[in-house]
């Protein structure tokens, strides 16, 4: 993602009724059912851009609550400008953080699912634990996953792709879902929603690949 520094996103931020602040999220750790003052499973999105898939997911799903994790502050003004548009919807919040802190900031068994999509490549090998889904980071989702919690990736780059697949295997996770054409296998294609980077590259004429895994073990 092309990042801009918005002057005042910070402040934007700091002051949206949407955005669960720092100090705040760390101590709702295994108590987010607080937040949403209901006992409904909870998915994240990780790395979510500009938003646009976590919201319309949200609103599809009222009995399911939703929170959207983004790094940059300018990328998560976007995301925080529409949500702010949708004030009757009751399930989608977002969180300011690098992903490497979530079991600082979710308990164990706290979250149903994750989506990981279009994650940054991080090309070079000595940057391979910063990819989104490397065995490093399944590691922070199997620590927060309920039993048989999925992991949804979905991207346009093939080594990527093949590096999560790869990744998967070695730690010991399930894989229940793979394809190299989305758009094109019309089972894993139903209910698609597409992200602002799948509509992107798709139109260029990229297949776009999806992967769902689930983890086969607690970790303690
Ligand atoms: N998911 C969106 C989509 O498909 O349109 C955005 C994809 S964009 C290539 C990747 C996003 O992940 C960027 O906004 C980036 O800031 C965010 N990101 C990357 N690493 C992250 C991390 N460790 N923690 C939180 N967000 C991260």
């Amino acid at each position: 993602m092309r990042l801009r520094n918005i002057p005042g996103s910070r402040e934007a931020i700091a002051a949206s009724e949407y955005v669960i602040h720092e100090d705040v999220m760390r101590e709702k750790r295994g108590r987010w059912n607080e937040v949403f003052e209901n006992d409904h499973p909870l998915f994240l999105e990780v790395g979510m851009g500009k938003g646009r898939f976590i919201t319309e997911l949200a609103q599809q799903n009222p009995d399911r609550n939703y929170v959207g994790i983004e790094k940059y502050s300018s990328v998560l003004l976007r995301a925080v400008t529409k949500r702010e548009e949708l004030p009757q919807l009751h399930n989608l919040l977002f969180l300011r953080m690098d992903a490497e802190d979530l079991p600082e900031v979710f308990g164990k068994n706290e979250v149903s699912g994750i989506y990981l999509n279009f994650s940054d490549p991080w090309p070079k090998d000595r940057h391979a634990k910063r990819r989104l889904p490397s065995r490093e980071f399944l590691t922070r989702y199997d620590k927060i996953l309920i039993p048989g919690g999925k992991v949804e990736f979905k991207t346009d780059n093939r080594a990527l792709f093949d590096f999560a697949i790869e990744q998967a295997g070695e730690a010991g996770w399930t894989i229940e879902a793979c394809t190299y054409d989305l758009h094109r296998d019309d089972s894993m294609m139903e209910g698609n929603i597409m992200t602002e980077y799948e509509e992107r590259f798709s139109a260029q004429g990229n297949s776009i690949c999806k992967l769902v895994i689930s983890h086969s073990r607690q970790m303690p």
